[in-house]
């Protein structure tokens, strides 16, 4: 009974897993095709609504750059830009390492768990940052990225 469970959750959570990889493998290969494109000057940058109406950072910005800094092993740099990038590639490299061990593993142990704190953790440090960032610019005159002052 306990090992036909178990077989359950393993189908499942491969399902899972493939289904997320393709949506999420799709996503991140156009994103990155159209960064390319723009990079290169191939294609137009599609511009920030609030960085140019509004003259003020959206949670977003930087986040091309924080990408770049990141793909050249800058670490720093990449939180500095847009801390979204880098906290967004650990939650992915959780998600992908503790389910591939579970699935190649299947020694009953569960090595992947639904960690909604991790989320709302990255959540909270991607708002916050942005906030902290408009009030430096808006507030006191510092502009970390540099793009307006
Ligand atoms: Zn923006």
């Amino acid at each position: 009974m306990e090992s036909c469970l178990q077989e359950d959750y393993y189908k499942r959570l491969k399902s899972d897993f493939i289904i997320v990889n393709i949506v999420a493998g799709a996503a991140v290969l156009l994103i990155s095709a159209v960064i390319m494109l723009q990079r290169y000057g191939i294609m137009v940058g599609i511009p920030c609504g609030m960085h140019e109406i509004l003259h003020i950072y959206c949670p977003g910005c930087g986040g091309t750059r924080a990408f770049f800094a990141l793909m050249h092993g800058d670490v720093f740099q990449s939180i500095y830009y847009n801390p979204a990038v880098f906290l967004g590639a650990l939650l992915v490299l959780y998600y992908e390492s503790t389910v591939f061990l579970t699935l190649v593993k299947k020694n009953g142990k569960i090595y992947f768990y639904r960690k909604t704190g991790l989320v709302y953790a990255f959540l909270f440090i991607f708002l916050t940052y942005a906030i902290v960032r408009d009030y430096l610019l808006v507030g006191m005159g510092i502009d970390m990225i540099g793009d307006f002052l």
